[in-house]
C-alpha cells in the first residue's frame, strides 16, 4: 500500500487465477485449458500475419472476426461484441449494463470473478444459493434485481441449465439484462444465442480460451441485441479502442471457420470426460454431472485440500477452492488420455 494509490484501490480484492507453473513436467489439470491445441488453420493464419504490418494498428472494429462470429451463429455483426478474453468483455458488461439500484443476482457457487467486478465497479449483489444438488433453480431468480449473471454450464460445478430454464429466467425479469456466460457451452450444452432475437434483455458471452484452445490469444465475445452491444462499444471506445491485436483478429476468425477441428476436439474432450467420471466413481468419488471440460468431485473419506496437496507432490495439479460450501470438492480439468491416466494413477497411489 502506498500514499500514491487512489483511495478505492486499497479496498479492492482481486481475482486469483489458477497457478501457471513454470515447471513443464507437471500434469496441469487446474485451469480448464484445452489439451488438443488450436486449429492448425488458426496457427497458419497468425503465422502469415506475423509481418511488417505489425507496425500498424489493428482494425479497431475487428470486422473480420465479427463477421466470422456472426456467420457461425447466424446473427448480424452489430449483435457481436469482442474483447481481450471474455474476462474483459465481462468487465465492460458489469460496468456498462449491470450497475443499477437493485442488486445484481448470481449463484453463490459461481465464477469467482463476478464479486471481484462488483467490487471494482461498486455494484451491490445478492448471491443466490444453488439448491441441495448444486443446481440453479430458475424460480430463485424471479425477484427484483438490477441484472442477472450465471455461467452455463456453471463453474466450478460443471452443471448445465436447460435452455427452457434459461428462458424462464429471461421471462421473469424482462426489465433486467440477463447475462449467460457460456465459457463451457461447447462441451455438451446448447447455446442461448438462438434466443437473442426474441429477448432484447439477453446477452450471451463466450470465449475462445476453452473449446477453441486459444487461452493464450485472449479473445472473448458477447452476442445480444444491438442496443446492448452499443453500450459495450461505448465503454470499449472510452477505455481501449484496439483490444484485439492483429494476430488475435485473424487467428480468431480462422478458428471459427475451422469447424472440423473444433467438432473433433470438443468430441474428444467429452469422450474422455466420461472416462474420467467413470474412473473417479469407481474410486468412490461423488461427481457432479458435468457438461464442461472439467469435473467437480468430492470423496466422502478424503479431505479435498489434502488430496490436492498430495496430487501436487505427484506432479498433478488440480484446483481447490476454499469457499466453505465447496471446500470438499476438487475441480479437475479434462486433459489428454495420458494426463487423465496420470491423474487416476496418482489417486491410486494415495
Ligand atoms: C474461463 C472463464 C472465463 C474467461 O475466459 P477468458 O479466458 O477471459 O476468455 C469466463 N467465464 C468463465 C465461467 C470461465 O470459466
Amino acid at each position: 500500500m502506498s500514499k500514491f494509490w487512489s483511495p478505492f484501490v486499497k479496498n479492492l480484492v482481486p481475482y486469483v487465477p489458477g497457478e501457471q507453473p513454470k515447471l513443464t513436467r507437471l500434469v496441469k489439470l487446474n485451469t480448464n485449458e484445452n489439451p488438443y491445441g488450436p486449429s492448425p488453420k488458426a496457427l497458419a493464419a497468425m503465422q502469415t500475419e506475423l509481418n511488417d504490418n505489425l507496425r500498424l494498428y489493428p482494425d479497431p472494429n475487428s470486422d473480420l472476426l465479427k463477421g466470422a462470429v456472426a456467420r457461425y451463429y447466424g446473427v448480424q455483426s452489430n449483435q457481436v461484441f469482442l474483447g481481450n478474453g471474455s474476462d474483459e468483455v465481462l468487465a465492460h458488461i458489469f460496468h456498462g449494463l449491470l450497475q443499477h439500484d437493485q442488486p445484481l443476482l448470481f449463484p453463490d457457487i459461481s465464477y469467482s470473478f463476478y464479486p471481484v467486478y462488483c467490487g471494482l465497479y461498486g455494484i451491490q449483489f445478492d448471491a443466490v444459493p444453488l439448491d441441495a444438488q448444486f443446481q440453479i433453480d430458475p424460480a430463485d431468480y424471479a425477484k427484483p434485481n438490477g441484472g442477472i449473471i450465471f455461467p452455463n454450464p456453471n463453474a466450478p460445478t460443471g452443471c448445465l441449465l436447460a435452455l427452457e430454464a434459461v428462458e424462464q429466467i429471461l421471462k421473469a425479469s424482462p426489465d433486467s439484462v440477463v447475462v449467460v456466460d457460456e465459457a463451457y457451452i461447447d462441451f455438451g450444452g446448447e447455446t442461448a444465442i438462438s434466443l437473442v432475437d426474441r429477448y432484447p434483455n439477453l446477452l450471451v458471452t463466450q470465449t475462445l480460451s476453452k473449446s477453441r484452445s486459444l487461452a493464450g490469444l485472449r479473445v472473448g465475445l458477447a452476442v445480444g441485441h444491438p442496443d446492448l452491444i452499443e453500450a459495450l462499444e461505448r465503454i470499449k471506445n472510452s477505455f481501449n479502442s484496439y483490444p484485439l491485436d492483429r494476430l488475435a483478429n485473424v487467428g480468431g476468425a480462422a478458428a471459427f471457420d475451422d469447424r472440423e477441428h473444433f467438432d473433433r476436439t470438443c468430441q474428444l474432450v467429452i469422450e474422455h470426460r466420461e472416462w474420467v467420471v467413470a474412473q473417479l466413481q469407481a474410486k468412490g468419488f461423488d461427481v457432479l454431472p458435468s457438461a464442461a471440460n472439467f469435473i467437480f468431485a468430492r470423496h466422502p473419506r478424503h479431505d479435498a485440500a489434502g488430496l490436492a496437496a498430495k496430487l501436487r507432490e505427484q506432479g498433478v495439479i488440480v484446483r481447490h477452492f476454499k469457499q466453505e460450501r465447496i471446500a470438499q470438492f476438487l475441480r479437475i480439468s479434462i486433459g489428454t488420455p495420458e494426463q487423465n491416466q496420470a491423474l487416476i494413477e496418482a489417486l491410486g497411489e494415495l
